[in-house]
Parts: structure tokens; sequence; C-alpha cells
């Protein structure tokens, strides 16, 4: 079983928390002067649409300055677009995000000269440096220079228009959702250069985020439902505040389920390649039936983008042929792109699946196989105690032990893993059939309560 050395500052998706409380600009200028030291050089640093941005970011360039770096303030931008510039260019980067968490969040996401975002081992190497070591500040004549670079973003823009034929989305309607997150310019944009007529709600960038919260929930995603109704739209996709996922609505404005949006996407791609998928063991196994049927297979990943983006990375370097990456929460990853969950890119590969015009959105799900998943979570400090008393407990089954541990029987299987952050494990259990899911959920239910009872 994987042991996983507990860091103290840093969660799967780098610092976050709310802003004056955890999240604060002393923190983040830290964070910038322990960066610099690690990674000295030219260092380039964005952030999503959050009020508190401008104050955070400024902290973080003021420790990189201080610890000597040239520092290239890219302005607003999304995580993937931050990424994709920093990759085999520069030393290192810095986006100033919370992602999907509500607006009084904020947080800072490290990103190493590949464009992946930094791993456990240097993440722990870097938050020794904030928490144990007095911040290092450079002689005056080392001191560093920032330059305002905003368009660096046209960068990313044009990285990901080059996947695609000129004029794929002529003919399309499309409505573009981004929250007033940090997409606001970059997916319309990219939308419209592929040829679409493009309509947006919550387009205009706003830190407060008036028109829903920054995670795209269904029920936050109505005004996108309505609006692509209204139009005639092929389909509305919407991202979470720094744009790294997407998530759909189909013709008739009903909500995409992510893994249903994992699968069509990579049956697409399947049209032409054939090979390994990675994706958490969280994923639905609609995304494995569709690799299964198309010649390719799955391999398994801890939960987290990070690990999903290393292990390609890893499987390309040992010659195995990767053809996608992703999660079941609408953040994909494409690995003749980049490495790392990209939201613009995913939208534009929906463009690319409806633009023969042969099938619409909705009855291409409606052709999916179709599953069930419940959800829970039970509060306990003895996470660790659990997943090994299962993994005992059902030893003579099929078992995955990649994160927590899960139980595969069939169609069926039940995911048992602590949360990284707080104290409670979560059991996620997908079936074919309602009566299915419901029965093996119950039968978790139980053994984890079982075994929380023995002392
Ligand atoms: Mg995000």
């Amino acid at each position: 079983m994987r042991e996983k050395k507990a860091k103290r500052l840093f969660g799967t998706n780098g610092v976050r928390g709310v802003v004056g409380r955890e999240m604060t600009p002393l923190l983040a200028m830290r964070i910038g002067a322990a960066l610099g030291r690690m990674r000295k050089g030219r260092i380039v640093v964005g952030r999503d649409t959050r009020t508190s941005g401008e104050a955070l970011g400024a902290a973080l360039k003021a420790g990189l300055l201080a610890g000597g770096c040239t520092v290239l303030d890219a302005g607003i931008l999304p995580t993937p677009a931050l990424q994709y510039i920093v990759k085999g260019r520069h030393s290192a980067g810095a986006v100033i995000t919370a992602s999907h968490n509500p607006p009084e969040y904020n947080g800072v996401k490290v990103i190493e000269p590949d464009g992946t975002e930094m791993g456990d081992e240097e993440t722990l190497v870097l938050e020794e440096l904030v928490l144990d070591h007095p911040m290092e500040v450079v002689p005056w004549p080392e001191m560093g220079r920032a330059y305002r670079a905003p368009y660096l973003v046209e960068e990313y823009v044009e990285g990901v228009l080059s996947h695609f034929s000129q004029g794929v989305g002529e003919g399309m309607t499309v409505v573009v959702d981004p929250g007033s997150g940090a997409g606001a310019h970059c997916t319309p944009e990219i939308l419209r250069r592929l040829g679409c007529r493009v309509l947006t709600v919550n387009g205009q960038m706003d830190g407060r985020f008036p028109g829903r919260q920054p995670e795209p929930s269904a029920e936050g995603l109505r005004p996108l439902a309505d609006m692509v109704r209204a139009n005639d739209a092929s389909f509305g996709v919407a991202h979470d505040g720094d744009a790294d996922r997407a998530v759909f609505v189909d013709e008739k404005g009903n909500y995409v389920e992510e893994n249903c949006e994992f699968a069509l996407i990579l049956q697409m791609i399947c049209r032409d390649r054939r090979g390994i998928v990675v994706t958490p063991v969280s994923t639905s196994l609609v995304v494995e039936d569709v690799a299964r049927k198309n010649g390719s297979e799955v391999k398994y990943t801890p939960v987290g983008s990070i690990y999903v983006a290393r292990s390609m990375i890893s499987l390309i370097g040992t010659g195995s042929k990767v053809i996608m990456g992703g999660e079941g929460n609408g953040g994909l990853i494409y690995p003749e792109h980049q490495f790392c969950r990209d939201g613009a890119m995913t939208a534009a590969m929906m463009v690319q699946l409806l633009a023969s015009g042969e099938s619409e959105l909705s009855s291409l799900v409606g052709e999916l196989p179709v599953y069930h998943m419940r959800k829970g979570k039970i509060p306990t400090r003895k996470g660790e105690r659990i997943v090994q008393s299962l993994a005992a407990a059902y030893s003579e089954e099929q078992i995955l032990t990649v994160d927590g541990v899960k139980l595969i029987r069939g169609r069926s299987w039940a995911l048992v893993r602590p949360s990284g952050t707080e104290p409670l494990v979560r059991v996620t259990v997908e079936s074919e059939t309602e009566e299915g899911a419901d029965s093996l959920f119950r039968e978790i239910m139980q053994a984890v309560d079982r075994i929380q009872g023995s002392p």
C-alpha cells in the first residue's frame, strides 16, 4: 500500500484556504521566496479572477524578486494556460487560484519547468523552506525585476488551436459559461477562432462570482442550459474558477455527467489511436468500457490529477503509448498538448466531436453504457486501519490498493479511501443497476461501521 508522507501546507492541488485565515499575503510571499530559492531564474506568475488575487500575487512576486528571480506577470489566465507557457521555456510558474472553491478562498499552485504541478517530494522540500527556514533576501545588486506579460496567454490560445483544423466549428453555435473566472477570455476566443458562433453566460471576469459559484454544478448551470435551448446551440460548456475543468450541457440543456464526457472524447480519440488511458481509481467504468471496446486499456492511479499526469509521463518514458488521461470531474488531459487538465482544450475537443453534425450530443450520451454511483463519507480518524481491514476482509476477491482499497466485483466496484485533508473516509460505489449500487453501498458502509466499532 502506498504511504503518503503528510504535507503540512499543500494538498493535492497546492495550498488553499480562506483568505485572511489560512491563506495570507505573508504566506504567499514566503511561498514566492521558497520557490525562488528552489527554481531560481525566470518565473511566470498568473492568477484567476478572485478579489484577493492581486494582493496575494503582489506578495508572491515580492518573495520571488527578493530572492533574485525575474518575474513575468501574465495577469489573469487559466491554470492550463500558465502551465503551457512555462513548459520548457521558463524556470517555474505559480498561479494564484482556488480553482472551484467559493470566492472567499484562494491559494497557490506551483508549476514545474515541464508544465506539471509540483509533485509530492518536491512539495515537501518547498514546505520545509516556507515553514522552517528564514526567508532569504539577496544583496541589493541581485534583486529581481518584474515585467508585465499579458501577451503570453496568446501562446496558449495558439497552442490549443494548433491541434484542430481551421474552421472545424463553422456552422455551430455554442454557449460558454466561464463563471466569471479565468476562462473568460480564452475559451470564447478559441471557439470563435475554430469557426463557431459563440455566446456567453457569466462572461465578464468578476472575482465576486455574481452569477454562480466557481464550482460548475448542474444547479448553477441553469442559465447556461436556458441559453443553449433558446439559441439552438450544439452544446454549452462551463469551467471552474481556473478553467482546467470543462463540463457540458447537451443541445437540450441536460447536464452531461463528467464520466460520460470523458468517455465520449475518448471514443473520438480512439477513432485513430489505440493505447493506454490513465485515470484515478474513482473514475466510472463507462470510461473503461469505451477504452476496451476500442482496443485500448485503462491504467488506474491514486486520486489527484498530478498522479494522472505523472503516470502518463512515466508510461510514455518507458515506451508505452498513452492516448489520453483525465479525471471523472471534467478535468481531461491530452498528451500531445500538455500534461495537465485543460478546460479550453476540452471545449475545443467537443467542437471536433460534434463537427460532422451526424449525431447530437444527447444521443451520443444516450448510447453509452449506464452506471449508477453512490457516494458517502464516514467521519473517522481510523482511515488507514479501515482500509487495511477491508483489504484483508476482501482478500479473496479482486481488490486494487492503488489508493485506499477498491473492491472489484464484475460490473460493480466500491472504493474506500481516507480523505487527505479531513478526518473521514470516502466511500464510492458503482454498479450497472440501481439495486446493485444500493446493496453494495450498504454492504460496504456496514463493513466500515463494524471495523470502526471494533476495539
Ligand atoms: Mg480547477
